[in-house]
């Protein structure tokens, strides 16, 4: 038998989910695949959805070819854009939409052959979609105020441009009380006002909380892996990811006596300790605390002790069945993974996308 880490993807949850953004949002909503599917895998999970989705984003350029090269041929957007004029020239040749958010990225698109070829002959043909980021207050990337309809203006002209779409990206939709968001919207639309061409506003939390900022094309990340952005949860959402491994050996430790790196855990009462094959080289948070939440055997039980890069421990002093084989499922249907991310200080994004290592089995 072979190490029983495991990540067990179920592409039926993710495509329900994906339905779950469409319904909410209403329009067209991009698949965002970057990071490897936040831990998913991106190949697999955008053939999951292929034939159901409206198009797919990911992050910077590489990520796009390896979908096109696994045989995905719906749109894929490239959400940083193009950093130099040779990755210009292959996202147009391959129909990737590309975002632009900077002078110079403009400056290559109007450097970029506007053929293609069509079997021996090349065609004269606009292959560029553009995707014009508006910075309306989260100050990471985007044209500012008149600098976006310049831009617009730039790429209108540009004949090798087939297609432009507006953008914009909110820094705290995740926050219902805060008013950035609706400033947020307002600057948007100031910036362009008038200008023809689909727009989209929402990530996950923007189209779970937010209906003002709807329109055409909504962005889903997140929340189709299962994790709601809003905390009250605002969606249904099903679990996608469901990181689990097994007991590999078990002993008991008396009152006073320590478990792992640094003795962090000192028993209380004699405890059975459950050794389990996960550690943070497979992804698992290294600072998540004693008595994060874990399931054995299909049972809520905790983490103790420091998680080691291979292994982590649990106690079984309440799991009175469980020995040498039991499962414990890390995060997934019965362990939510925001939880974890809660537990350990940080988001479910970062603990997801930092899953590697573990064997990974696809179902739906
Ligand atoms: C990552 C990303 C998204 C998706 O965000 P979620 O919060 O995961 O839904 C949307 N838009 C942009 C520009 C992004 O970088």
């Amino acid at each position: 038998m072979s190490r029983p880490a495991h990540a067990r993807i179920d592409l039926g949850a993710l495509r329900r989910n994906y339905a779950t953004a469409r319904r909410s949002h209403g329009g067209q909503v991009l698949a965002v695949l970057k990071a490897d599917a936040y831990g998913h895998g991106a190949v697999a999970c955008a053939q999951g959805l292929a034939g159901h989705v409206d198009g797919y984003a990911v992050a910077f350029l590489d990520e796009a070819l390896a979908l096109r090269q696994a045989g995905i041929e719906a749109p894929i957007l490239v959400l940083e854009g193009a950093f130099d004029a040779e990755e210009t020239r292959v996202a147009a040749a391959r129909a990737i939409w590309l975002a632009v958010h900077r002078r110079e990225q403009i400056e290559w698109i109007a450097a970029a052959p506007n053929v293609r070829s069509a079997g021996r002959k090349t065609v004269e043909a606009a292959t560029i979609h553009a995707w014009l980021k508006v910075d309306s207050g989260m100050h990471r990337a985007g044209f500012i105020g008149d600098d976006v309809r310049a831009a617009y203006q730039r790429l209108r002209a540009c004949r090798n441009v087939g297609g432009i779409s507006l953008m914009t990206h909110l820094a705290r939709a995740d926050e219902p009380a805060s008013d950035m968001t609706d400033a947020q919207i307002r600057a948007f639309d100031a910036a362009t006002q008038g200008l023809e061409a689909p727009r989209s506003v929402c990530n996950s939390a923007g189209l779970a909380a937010w209906p003002r900022a709807r329109r055409d094309w909504g962005r889903a990340g997140i929340m189709l892996y299962g994790v709601d952005p809003m905390d009250p949860p605002a969606l249904a959402l099903e679990p996608v990811m469901t990181l689990s491994s097994q007991v590999f050996s078990v002993r008991d430790v008396a009152v006073g006596e320590t478990v792992g790196y640094g003795a962090r855990f000192v028993a209380r009462r004699p405890t059975r300790v459950g050794l389990v094959a996960l550690g943070y080289a497979d992804g698992y948070p290294r600072n998540a605390p004693d008595g994060t939440p874990v399931a054995i055997d299909g049972r809520p039980g905790q983490l103790i002790g420091r998680v080691s890069m291979d292994m982590l421990t649990v106690d079984l002093t309440d799991h009175p069945q469980a020995g040498i084989g039991s499962t414990v499922e890390l995060w997934g249907r019965q362990v939510p993974v925001a939880q974890v991310a809660k537990a350990a200080g940080t988001i479910a994004y970062e603990i997801l996308s930092n899953v590697k290592r573990v064997t990974r089995t696809y179902i739906g």
